[in-house]
């Protein structure tokens, strides 16, 4: 008797607890969370109907991910790590968490594969040319105090010390990752649903996304639209079906200002100090991880369009670009990127294969779509 009252025990609170979990009312799929965060939008896709509280509790803790990220990596933040690294003394050594060493350190490989192309420290630039916290009027900066910080800048002048967890400015440099740690904060959100046992899923941070499972009950993949490079409107050019990988798009056709009918980029050639001119319209890369893919994305943006397929031919990258041709654009792919999607997509998508020569298109061409259906 004695052994079978703790039994029964058990059972009765068993079945208070089912009985509790089947009150609670389901939501159905697709979830989606979503709000503001690092100056732009997170969206958040659960592919599975799940209990009201655990999306309660799932939303929070996403909440939580996306918190520990801007704490530490914003330079719209005074108080962030990155911000109080940014004033700290000169060649002192600073101690930083474990993510932003890791965001740090990917930042510098990407730097030495992309021959610099890739630099952390335009910061100072990037206020210069009025695209970071430091507003000032939309204008084209006098040259020499271009030249000055340009001379200061190089993704040397910040040294990292692995082993010890610790990194130091070399010069008056400022540290931005507004180029990485969008997709930084997307790997931690993926991270973190996967812990809490969730398989399909998409996590979107202004186009920077990750994949996961299906879209939906009949396990189709999840849909991702390229979209055109026009600032207007929002049009899908392609529509890939993808899943279990991250994928980045870096563009110059929406976050620019304009002097005197020229269009100046957000994004900086370190090596002139200037906003990028050439004809790269857009660059979309495929990557197990949404931080490389984020930052590479920015990288071949830089390059321009030849120099961005040969470095993501040399570095196995799957880079997909539109580059503007007149009213239309051209499309090219590497090789990695046609092996990813398969050449039968490609074929359908009338994407051509590498190696077949590039394929023009007009804006007329292009469908209305979602950037993610
Ligand atoms: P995109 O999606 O167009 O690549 P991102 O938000 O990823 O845009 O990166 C652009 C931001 O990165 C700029 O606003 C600027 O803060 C910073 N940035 C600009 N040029 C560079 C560069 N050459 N290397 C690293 N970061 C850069
Ligand atoms: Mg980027």
């Amino acid at each position: 008797m004695s052994r079978r009252l703790p039994l029964f025990a058990v059972c009765v609170l068993l079945f208070a607890t089912l009985l509790s979990g089947c009150r609670e009312p389901l939501r159905e799929a697709p979830i989606t969370l979503k709000g503001p965060i690092f100056g732009t939008y997170y969206q958040v896709i659960l592919a599975e109907p799940m209990r009201r509280d655990e999306v309660a509790d799932i939303e929070a803790g996403i909440l939580d991910e996306l918190e520990a990220v801007d704490a530490s990596m914003s330079t719209y933040r005074e108080a962030s790590e990155l911000s109080t690294f940014n004033r700290s003394p000169i060649g002192e050594w600073q101690p930083l968490s474990p993510e932003l060493m890791q965001v740090l350190e990917l930042s510098q490989q990407v730097s030495r594969a992309s021959n610099g192309a890739f630099d952390i420290t335009v910061g100072g630039l990037v206020n210069l040319w009025s695209f970071g916290p430091e507003a000032r009027p939309e204008s084209v900066p006098p040259n020499n105090q271009l030249e000055e910080r340009l001379a200061q800048i190089g993704p040397d002048k910040v040294e990292l010390d692995t082993q010890a967890g610790r990194a130091r400015r070399l010069s008056d440099v400022y540290v931005d990752l507004s180029a990485v740690a969008k997709g930084f904060g997307v790997d931690q959100v993926a991270d973190y649903l996967e812990a809490e046992g969730i398989e399909n899923f998409l996590v979107d941070i202004g186009g920077e996304l990750v994949l996961r499972g299906h879209r939906d009950a009949d396990a189709m993949p999840w849909r991702v639209g390229v979209e055109v490079p026009n600032e207007h409107r929002q049009v899908a050019q392609y529509v890939l079906a993808l899943s279990n990988l991250a994928v980045a798009t870096s563009g110059d056709y929406r976050n620019y200002f304009e002097e005197n009918g020229q269009r100046y980029s957000h994004t900086i050639d370190p090596r002139t100090g200037r906003p990028v001119e050439h004809a790269l319209a857009s660059v979309t890369l495929l990557s197990d991880s949404a931080a490389a893919a984020d930052a590479w994305a920015t990288a071949l943006s830089v390059l321009g369009p030849q120099a961005a397929l040969n470095t993501a031919r040399r570095e196995g990258l799957a880079v997909l670009t539109l580059e503007r041709d007149g009213e239309g654009w051209v499309s090219q792919v590497s090789p990695a990127f046609a092996e990813r999607v398969g050449d039968a997509a490609l074929d359908k998508l009338g994407i051509p294969r590498p190696g077949q020569g590039p394929v023009q298109d007009s804006v007329q061409d292009a469908v209305p779509d979602n950037k993610e259906t």
